[in-house]
């Protein structure tokens, strides 16, 4: 499997883990493009956010949850923060296997495209 992100669950990529649950596991960006730039993706390999089943469809959920809780534990929780899913080649992701952005710790652009 030559998935980054797969590869930075098993541990054989390094990366700054936030937090890890049975399902989901946090980082943060290699690139960042705010002060605070984390990535929360499912353990499970699902390439995008088109794959994903409507019976998984609680993962989603549950991905908010911890980077709700990160929000909080970054201290952006009241200043504000962005959370964005991209899909497929023109939704701009760039990296196979789902995962959502938190940005914060600056004024986010309301332009998203
Ligand atoms: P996408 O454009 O696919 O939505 O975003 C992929 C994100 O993954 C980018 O922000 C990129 O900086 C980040 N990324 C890519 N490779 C690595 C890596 O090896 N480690 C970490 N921590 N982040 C990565
Ligand atoms: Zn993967």
């Amino acid at each position: 499997m030559d998935c980054v992100f797969c590869q930075i669950i098993a541990r054989e990529i390094p990366s700054d883990i936030l937090y890890q649950d049975e399902e989901i596991i946090a980082f943060r960006d290699i690139n960042p493009q705010a002060p605070t730039h984390l990535i929360i993706i499912p353990k499970r390999h699902i390439p995008s956010l088109s794959h994903l089943s409507e019976a998984e469809s609680s993962l989603i959920g549950n991905m908010v949850n911890v980077a709700n809780q990160l929000a909080k534990r970054e201290g952006v929780a009241e200043s504000g923060y962005r959370l964005a899913i991209n899909c497929g080649e023109q939704g701009g992701q760039l990296v196979s296997h789902l995962h959502m952005h938190l940005l914060a710790g600056r004024q986010l652009s309301p332009q998203l495209g």
